[in-house]
């Protein structure tokens, strides 16, 4: 048989969905799961958008669609971006298959062999895999949970070498919840301004943020960074639509023209009907996504009460997306049922297999003293996960 090509080595299933599809097999043979486990909002889009995409399907013209995107979704994306302070031609958009494929096609765009990309840790998990498989090198700046988990402009500036090439910046961040206050973000500016390097902002979440904190961004701080800069936005968690695959990319012209070439030799288009629904989702009045982020609010207030009420867990309080990442490293070397845990994937398999609780170990992000918790499930679920999970601490020896 002829052999794949080595590159196809460096592409490794997901720790996430590898938890998710162990949770279904077991839900499947009749146990009781509650997943904790995959980043998907539980909330269906707006009646309007479904209206969008009904009538996207009724006038179908049968032909295939410009690589940059349709007129009426750059148009609505743009004017999204202008309510939030963000300036931008039609010539400097492209829409993806999902944020992820805008950063792919970005990073297959300016990454040679050896290339270094920099990004926090704890970090989205298809960070390191995407840029190994484009032959770039990954370096990970570490952010602990006593720092937060957010890193600091000296870390940015230790991490920069002749070679790299791209600053990656998930805020929020999954899998933390953390975000970024506007000194933070300006003091990491103050040290990208110095170095030229892309930027690629993952702003996938920046609808969900809670306490009134509000989004910070480097290009309001430094606005000078636009040139090199890729901002990335998604309908996946802002607007409950992960399964409809669009994403787009906010960029110079260059970079935006990179990405349709891409697009015209590989996908050549986004669906239509997709491209629709996002069109309304951007569009119309953004209440919807206003209270699905008031109730991830409660939710997180939620788990912060049933973390806070276990001794010797660590867990900075989530200030965004849906997640939390506590620091379960305490219970390293404790026992449950006569195992010992040596670390936190030990503990995600004991919480399956004992308390039929799908967790995602750290080790997945970048940090091997964590697990996290997606806590986008119902009210009755989530209280009744996280009972389970209070009561596999209070049983350890
Ligand atoms: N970036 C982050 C931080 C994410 O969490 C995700 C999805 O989980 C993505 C990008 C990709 O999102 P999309 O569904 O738009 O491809």
């Amino acid at each position: 048989m002829p052999k794949l090509a080595a590159r196809m080595d460096k592409s490794k299933e997901s720790a996430i969905i590898q938890i998710a599809n162990k949770a279904r097999k077991l839900k499947e043979e009749g146990r009781d799961i509650i997943s904790f486990s995959i980043g998907v909002p539980n909330f269906l889009p707006a009646a309007h958008v479904k209206e969008a995409a009904h009538h996207e399907i009724e006038y179908d013209k049968g032909s295939y669609l410009p690589g940059r995107g349709t007129k009426e979704l750059v148009e609505a994306f743009i004017s999204r971006m202008s309510k939030n302070g963000f300036d931008y031609k039609p010539t400097e958009i492209v829409v993806g298959n999902g944020g992820k494929d805008i950063l792919f096609k970005g990073l297959l765009a300016v990454l040679e062999e050896g290339d270094e990309v920099i990004f926090p840790a704890p970090y989205w998990s298809s960070y390191p895999d995407m840029v190994e498989f484009l032959g770039g090198d990954p370096v990970a700046v570490q952010a602990s949970a006593a720092q937060n988990y957010k890193i600091t402009a000296e870390q940015l500036e230790a991490a920069i070498t002749d070679k790299t090439k791209v600053f990656l910046f998930n805020n929020p961040n999954n899998p933390t919840g953390m975000v970024y206050t506007e000194d933070e973000v300006r003091a990491l500016g103050d040290v990208l301004v110095k170095h030229d390097i892309w930027i690629f902002s993952d702003d996938i979440y920046d609808r969900m943020i809670f306490d009134n904190l509000g989004f910070h961004h480097l290009l309001k701080t430094h606005p000078e960074l636009k040139d090199r800069t890729l901002m990335m936005q998604s309908i996946s968690k802002n607007y409950g639509m992960p399964g409809w695959r669009v994403g787009l990319g906010a960029a110079s012209e260059s970079m935006a023209k990179a990405i349709i070439t891409l697009n015209g030799q590989s996908v050549t288009n986004v669906c239509g009907v997709a491209q629709a629904a996002a069109t309304a989702a951007f569009a119309e009045s953004q209440d919807f996504s206003d209270h699905a982020r008031d109730d991830f609010e409660k939710k997180r207030d939620i788990v912060m009460d049933a973390l806070t009420s276990i001794d010797g867990l660590q867990c900075p309080r989530p200030q965004g997306a849906f997640y939390a990442f506590p620091d379960v490293s305490f219970a390293f070397g404790k026992e449950f049922n006569g195992k010992v845990i040596k670390d936190a994937t030990d503990i995600c398999d004991l919480l399956l297999e004992a308390q039929n609780l799908a967790c995602v170990p750290g080790e997945a992000f970048g940090e091997p003293k964590a697990l996290r918790i997606s806590y986008a499930l119902p009210f009755d679920k989530l209280e009744e996960g996280l009972n389970r999970f209070k009561a596999f601490f209070t049983e350890l020896s």
